[in-house]
């Protein structure tokens, strides 16, 4: 997702200064719809069936979405979520309507009767109005209606942090998503609709209109779901990946068919292989491999990634590591598919923990680099990212109220993954860990913890300090160090208490020595000379001469 939040970040939030824990500014509403409240925690989404019907001449929206749902523990009351100012036409149980009260952008549903544990059913939700319509998307999302270079109707939905709830009745709740989906999207007849997973089924109505049916056979963030509807052409293709042959579908502008074909041919292929071999198979074999093109710049939507960028390497032409080595290649194709394993496959539960989306997406600019162009590329990629971080608050700030934390979580994140790859130096157990946690949380919702839990206990290595430092605080690790006589005196400052990390450093006499500081001054005998030492770069840390 969301590369886009590399420009959000460089607006500071008046609570920059608030610190992680301060709920104070967060609503009622905020509550409802970032917590697992009494509405949501008894059923388990099992399917959404989603129909809507698009007319761009009034910039209006319409239709329904049948919820099946599991039964956890007994309940009632029933909250679904859709924003203002959509309106709710009906909801509807076994053909008998239902009540409903809205509180803001949920409504609480009263089921026809006590659901007992264990059982399913399903309610329909029908709903009309204007959608949202975002000024600038993705960043200021919901739906856009612009035209394209001929002055043709384009369309477009992206949706991220907003939710998806902007444009359709759903559990807007991150820790559940539904097995499967259809999303069965008409627009008229000029324009062809682009949705996730794969086309089933075209339908021409009688009133100008077509139907596009497409259907998703895994697990899907809601906010991943995605109209987009143009004039588009259709290149197809295949790669020979790890779990088989995998489909590739690309559906440029028609006037933008062979600057795409060659753009996506030169770069999908190759990403896709090198992240199958870092992170594991593809997530979506069954789904297949999309690149949609969209009048915003970018954004992750499951097996039909938005792209926006102009078929421009870099970041709309620019670095965002100042080497130049950003601008070998195209950052949105890299970025957003790297999602498909980082935040799509293995998604967040809470936004606090959306570092495990865009920190191992922004980890991922860095493998493609070293894929590309050799490990020290991809060393000097990341290290050059460092520039961008602002260190303004906390990278995870509070739970349970759909919070989000500073755009650190890009490239400070990244550079967090690539401190610990060069703590445990030892490539072949890092891409263990990597393609490890795609397995064991392959299409699962989790937690940072045990994202955490994870990775310290294959490595071998405690790094529970190293993440509260570098997700919970701003402060960046400081060696400080000084030199008397022949004696080498170094520790830890700025650091959150108990901060262990190993760290190597290069000392004039010793050579390169892995030293284990903590916040007490510890000692070795060396040169004087050892006053010129270096600490490896590929650490995130500062170092510092004390007298
Ligand atoms: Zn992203």
């Amino acid at each position: 997702m969301r590369c886009a939040c590399l420009i959000v970040a460089l607006v500071v939030s008046p609570f920059a200064l608030a610190g992680a824990q301060d709920t104070t500014h967060y609503t009622h509403a905020d509550t409802l719809r970032g917590s697992n409240g009494p509405g949501r925690a008894w059923w388990d989404v099992q399917f959404y069936d989603l129909h809507t019907s698009v007319n761009p001449a009034d910039s209006t929206i319409g239709g329904w979405n049948a919820i099946t749902y599991r039964v956890l523990q007994p309940g009632k009351e029933m909250q679904i979520d859709l924003q203002v100012p959509l309106q709710v036409d009906s909801i509807v149980q076994e053909r008998k309507k239902l009540t409903s009260r809205r509180d803001g952008n949920a409504f609480f549903v009263t089921l026809k009767a006590q659901q007992k544990a264990g059982a399913t059913g399903t309610i329909t939700v029908w709903y009309h109005g204007k959608p949202r319509v975002g000024r600038r998307l993705p960043w200021d999302g919901g739906f856009t209606f612009p035209k394209d270079s001929l002055g043709r109707q384009w369309l477009a939905t992206a949706n991220q942090g907003l939710g998806a709830s902007v444009w359709w009745p759903n559990k807007h709740y991150l820790r559940d998503e539904p097995d499967s989906q259809r999303i069965a999207i008409t627009v008229p007849d000029s324009l062809i609709d682009v949705s996730n997973g794969r086309l089933r089924k075209t339908t021409k109505n009688a009133d100008g209109t077509t139907t596009y049916e497409w259907f998703v056979v895994s697990p899907i963030n809601n906010y991943d779901v995605t109209i987009n509807a143009a004039h588009y052409a259709h290149l197809s293709d295949t790669l020979a990946g790890e779990t088989g042959k995998l489909s590739l579908d690309f559906w440029p502008l028609d006037y933008h068919a062979d600057t795409a074909r060659r753009e996506f041919q030169r770069q999908v292929p190759s990403m896709l292989r090198c992240f199958e071999h870092w992170f594991g198979p593809y997530p979506w074999y069954a789904d297949g491999y999309k690149l949609v093109e969209t009048p915003h710049l970018g954004m992750e939507h499951q097996s039909a990634v938005a792209y926006g960028n102009h078929f421009l390497n870099g970041y709309l032409g620019r670095d965002l590591s100042y080497t130049g080595l950003g601008l070998q290649w195209d950052f949105i194709i890299v970025h957003e598919s790297a999602h498909e394993w980082w935040g799509n496959s293995l998604s967040a539960q809470d936004h606090a923990d959306m570092w495990l989306h865009e920190s191992f997406a922004n980890y991922a600019e860095g493998i493609y680099t070293e894929c590309m162009m050799g490990k020290m590329a991809g060393a000097a990629y990341m290290i050059g990212a460092r520039r961008g971080v602002r260190n303004d608050r906390p990278i995870v700030p509070v739970f349970g109220v759909n919070a989000q934390g500073s755009g650190d979580m890009y490239p400070k994140g990244g550079n967090m993954l690539h401190t610990i790859r060069a703590i445990i130096d030892d490539d072949a157990k890092w891409r263990d860990i990597l393609r490890g946690l795609q397995k064991a949380f392959y299409h699962q919702t989790v937690t940072g913890k045990q994202v955490q839990d994870y990775i310290s206990r294959e490595a071998g290595i405690d790094l529970s300090k190293v993440f509260a430092q570098y997700l919970t605080t701003i402060k960046i690790p400081v060696f400080e160090y000084r030199v008397q006589g022949s004696t080498l005196s170094y520790r830890w400052s700025n650091v959150v208490p108990g901060f262990d990390m190993p760290v190597r450093v290069n000392i004039p006499g010793l050579g390169t020595r892995q030293l284990k500081p903590t916040e007490a001054w510890q000692t070795l005998e060396a040169s004087p000379k050892a006053s010129e030492l270096s600490v490896d770069e590929n650490f995130y840390v500062t170092a510092a001469a004390t007298p």
